[in-house]
């Protein structure tokens, strides 16, 4: 491997304005080293188009490389006590609110989101860290007297080397919900970010190495699908938690699985809102508006079926009326990647040619300067079979599907095969509670159109949204990547024993 001494990116620009950042090398053991492929991938930034960085696209030797590391580390680190594990906790959240305008930018250029939504990621990823700050009154284990003379105890142990995956639509906040409770567990951590936003990653390791973290005991490999391969593979890795795709999180729980480790694989989205006639109109409609658009609907909570019931014609002219008003480059970013434009342009004229109406257009719609744009779209009378209204886009694209009852919405809700969030907007807390107990979701809101449970709850679908056991996010995750010791003592009292002869 090619030890590079100057790996450290800059992290400078604050503006829209094009920038270019150094490559996102690989941070293992407490060095920045260099593929041992010898590839590398650019990163784009989306609202320009071109390349503004590079990644390395490593391979099993990098993971393997890595785990050596990491393994060295934990031996350390896991002697530790709590309390100070998690004063590196402390300490990273106090460099993350130092460097929460430069966090922002940062991932504003390489994944696209506009600055307001990427300050709110990094104050979801701040949040996160300040869960793992609470783990030091948490992480205490159970004492029980359970029979004569016998005592047992149980206590949260670390695995050793774990590993994360994560998405490219929160290059910041994803990774905080697995390293704080990974890393106060007493774990060493190899994260594999996304590819296509590597840079936020490579922020959270210089921040953490100044937060205290000794080196080794959080590593990066960048690259793609041989990287996650090799650490599902890899037996000197005990945990594996994963956030995409339904495809690749069923592909990558099987393979970890097959290797006996505790996996948690996070997928995909199909959100449905079920609006009835009762909702409050501003209310409704700005949510609904704000959860179809936000992230430009690249979000795994955003909502992707509006399903109407009733007569609620005034409530979705309220949600278009609420969408026309962003404003592409300003309230509304642009998608990741051309590809991803194609495919939701593609939805758009799909939907449209099978008879759907489009209420409001985002194709016509383009940003400034480049990049890969659509903006706010509603299909109206979609039918359930359409593929706009079974897929998940992941665009700013909302289908509206008209039925008559509330029982017909629960019908198309539970239909599909996914389970992250579902949401009911009524003023009605008898409508509420009806939707919460029969609707097939992990997340549901009432009036909240973006259901995320915040800190100390935890986040997980149901449904083809997850596979493994438990919430990536609270307690579940201390949970994950820990292991229960039970130990049993039974003494035999000598009462003539004296230590002080
Ligand atoms: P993705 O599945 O394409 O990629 C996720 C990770 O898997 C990346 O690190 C990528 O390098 C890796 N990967 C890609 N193909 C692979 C393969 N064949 N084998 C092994 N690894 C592979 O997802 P994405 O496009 O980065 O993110 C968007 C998806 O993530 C959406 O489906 C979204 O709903 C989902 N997501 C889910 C949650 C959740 O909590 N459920 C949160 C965020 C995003």
């Amino acid at each position: 491997m090619n030890q590079v001494a100057h790996g450290l990116p800059a992290f400078a620009a604050r503006s829209y304005e094009f920038a270019e950042y150094a490559p996102a090398r690989n941070w293992i053991g407490g060095a920045w080293v260099d593929p041992s492929t010898g590839a590398w991938a650019p990163v784009e930034n989306p609202r320009h188009g071109r390349a503004m960085s590079k990644v390395a696209m490593s391979g099993a030797a990098d993971v393997d490389a890595a785990v050596e590391a990491a393994a060295a580390a934990q031996r350390e680190w896991r002697a530790w006590p709590v309390r100070e594990r998690a004063q590196v906790m402390f300490r990273l959240k106090a460099l993350m609110e130092r460097d929460r305008e430069e966090l922002a930018w940062l991932i504003s250029h390489e994944n696209g989101k506009v600055y307001a939504e990427a300050l709110a990621e990094v104050d979801k990823g701040i949040e996160c860290a300040e869960f793992g700050c609470s783990l030091e009154n948490l992480a205490a284990g159970e004492q029980l007297y359970v029979s004569r003379g016998v005592n047992c105890r149980e206590s949260y142990e670390p695995l050793g080397v774990v590993a994360g995956v994560t998405p490219f639509n929160f290059p910041v906040m994803v990774p905080l919900w697995m390293l704080p409770q990974a890393l106060v567990a007493g774990n060493a951590f190899i994260l594999k970010a996304s590819e296509v936003v590597p840079l936020g990653a490579l922020k959270l390791a210089v921040l953490l190495r100044e937060a205290g973290l000794p080196d080794g005991v959080f590593n990066l490999v960048h690259g793609g699908a041989d990287v996650v391969n090799a650490l599902a593979d890899h037996p000197g890795i005990r945990a594996l938690a994963f956030v995409g795709s339904t495809k690749v999180a069923k592909l990558v729980y099987a393979r970890g699985a097959a290797q006996g480790k505790a996996v948690l694989c996070l997928g995909g989205a199909k959100n449905h809102l079920i609006v009835v006639p009762d909702a409050d109109v501003q209310l409704t409609a700005a949510n609904v508006a704000a959860s179809f658009t936000g992230c430009a609907g690249q979000r795994c909570m955003a909502a992707s079926v509006l399903v109407a019931v009733g007569e609620v014609d005034h409530i979705v002219r309220a949600v278009a009326g609420e969408a026309a008003k962003l404003r592409l480059g300003h309230e509304m970013g642009p998608v990741i990647s051309e590809a991803a434009e194609a495919r939701i342009r593609g939805y758009i004229d799909g939907a449209e040619a099978a008879g759907a109406n489009i209420l409001l257009d985002g194709r016509p719609q383009r940003g400034e300067g480049g990049g890969y744009w659509v903006g706010p779209t509603i299909l109206d009378g979609v039918a359930p079979s359409m593929k706009a209204a079974c897929d998940e886009i992941f665009g700013p694209v909302i289908s509206v599907i008209r039925v008559r009852t509330l029982d017909e919405a629960l019908a198309i809700e539970n239909a599909n095969p996914y389970g992250n969030a579902a949401c009911i907007y009524t003023t009605s807390g008898a409508v509420a509670e009806y939707v919460v107990e029969r609707v097939d979701a992990g997340m549901v809101g009432v009036n909240v159109g973006v259901p995320v449970p915040r800190e100390p709850f935890g986040f997980g679908g149901w449904n083809d949204s997850r596979f493994g056991h438990g919430n990536i996010t609270g307690w579940d995750g201390f949970l994950f990547w820990t292991r229960p010791r039970k130990v049993t003592t039974k003494w035999a009292l000598q009462k003539d024993t004296t230590w002080m002869g």
